[in-house]
């Protein structure tokens, strides 16, 4: 997911989604994802502290720990789960256009078009890992040295010489920041850099 969104939805659900807890989806389902955090904090925001945001069997999974809560807010709390994860079944993950779920190898929400990329993404992704981990890295030390943030197609000007392509490493870029942000590890940049690049605004 690219980095605005992460960070957007998380000033949106405040507390109850905690730095730690990287979102494993992509732009997509931004707006289910809003639609289902932002009442939940409101409402029951004191209770609840999401544990994973990211998809199973294809469909949006969104885990939440449930705390001094009576039976039927329980009851409402997890129905609401039940009804985002259903509208997921029908909006493409990557996209947000009318999707479908798709199950050759590991189940997914699709477009048409997105389902037409799938094969192309995965392995221009598997081919670039060590590319795509450093644009992750330079685009957080220009993040820090600025102390700002900016969109991380403005910072990543890798030529590919295709459009596809390229998208697809400007998302992928934006998944390795967004779950470094949330704690995962990339090489060569430590936890003090974390805690400060957390910090750090979009203007
Ligand atoms: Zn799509």
């Amino acid at each position: 997911m690219r980095l605005e969104y992460d960070l957007e939805i998380r000033e949106l659900a405040g507390d109850i989604l905690p730095d730690g807890i990287g979102m494993d989806i992509g732009d997509g389902w931004r707006d289910i994802v809003i639609d289902e955090l932002v009442p939940l904090s409101l409402f029951v925001g004191r209770h609840v502290v999401i544990r994973k945001v990211g998809e199973k069997w294809g469909l949006l999974d969104i885990r939440p720990d449930v705390k001094g809560l009576d039976e039927d807010r329980v009851h409402a709390v997890w129905h609401g789960l039940q009804r985002t994860r259903a509208r997921s079944a029908s909006i493409c993950e990557l996209c947000g256009r009318h999707g479908e779920i798709r199950r050759t190898g590991w189940h997914r929400v699709r477009c048409d078009r997105c389902e037409g990329e799938h094969l192309r993404r995965r392995h221009f992704v598997d081919a670039n890992r060590r590319a795509i981990e450093d644009a992750a890295l330079f685009y957080v030390g220009v993040c820090l040295e600025h102390r700002r943030l900016f969109p991380v197609a403005n910072i990543v000007l890798q030529a590919w010489p295709d459009d596809i392509d390229r998208r697809h490493f400007i998302d992928a870029v934006n998944d390795a920041v967004s779950w470094w942000r949330a704690g995962s590890w990339i090489e060569r940049i430590g936890d003090e850099q974390r805690e400060a690049f957390r910090g750090l605004r979009f203007p």
